[in-house]
């Protein structure tokens, strides 16, 4: 997706060779006018696959799903990452290992949002070693529901989560594939395919 990737060109900030901080304009500020263009394009990719929700986790997660959301018409629903005070013991839970922060921490959904009848739109910010989307998808099949797949904003294709996910025979689109953050320089996928 072209715009995306213009943005990260601009406005992206390469901390290491593999963290890339993009809150200027989706981790801590927002554009709403690239997360309209985001959610049009992942409808229009996920547009024949039945979805009746969009499972995604707080805080990242939630912009382009929700705009994702408002394009296909569906309820828009995130996991929590802490224990909120007003969720009962209803839950899906499941335990999400961060190898940045180097912890386990629940994340958790309440029951009365996801059932065996939903199609399930599972989407994220970014898809780095694939811990919070297999987070996601354990929290999904729990609830008996069907996965239609993964919508990622950026994945890190030189990470190994896209493959993890795709091994479980699950769908990923990622609208920015990075190959490498080497250099402090930020190639996407197509640059190495054309060479
Ligand atoms: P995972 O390793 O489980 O695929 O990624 C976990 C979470 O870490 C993602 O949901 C995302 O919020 C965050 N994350 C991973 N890599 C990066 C990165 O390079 N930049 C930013 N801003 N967040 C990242």
């Amino acid at each position: 997706m072209n715009a995306l990737k213009e943005k990260i060109l601009q406005d992206g900030k390469v901390l290491s060779d593999s963290v890339l901080k993009v809150d200027a304009f989706l981790n801590h500020q927002i554009d709403p006018q690239l997360m309209k263009e985001i959610g049009e394009e992942f409808a229009e990719r996920f547009q024949r696959q039945g979805i009746t929700k969009i499972l995604s986790i707080e805080s990242s997660g939630i912009a382009p799903a929700v705009m994702t959301g408002l394009v296909m018409n569906v309820p828009v629903i995130f996991a929590r990452k802490r224990k909120s005070l007003t969720l009962s013991d209803n839950l899906y839970i499941s335990n999400v290992y961060s190898y940045t922060k180097n912890e386990s921490n629940d994340i958790s959904v309440s029951r009365d949002f996801i059932n065996s009848e939903d199609t399930i739109l599972i989407m994220d910010d970014f898809l780095a070693n694939g811990q919070a989307a297999m987070g996601l998808i354990d929290i999904v099949q729990q609830s008996g529901a069907a996965i239609a797949g993964i919508g990622i904003v950026i994945e890190k294709g030189f990470q190994p989560g896209g493959k993890l996910i795709q091994e479980h025979g699950i769908q990923v689109e990622s609208l920015a594939n990075i190959t490498s953050l080497k250099n402090r320089k930020v190639t996407f996928l197509e640059e190495v395919d054309s060479k």
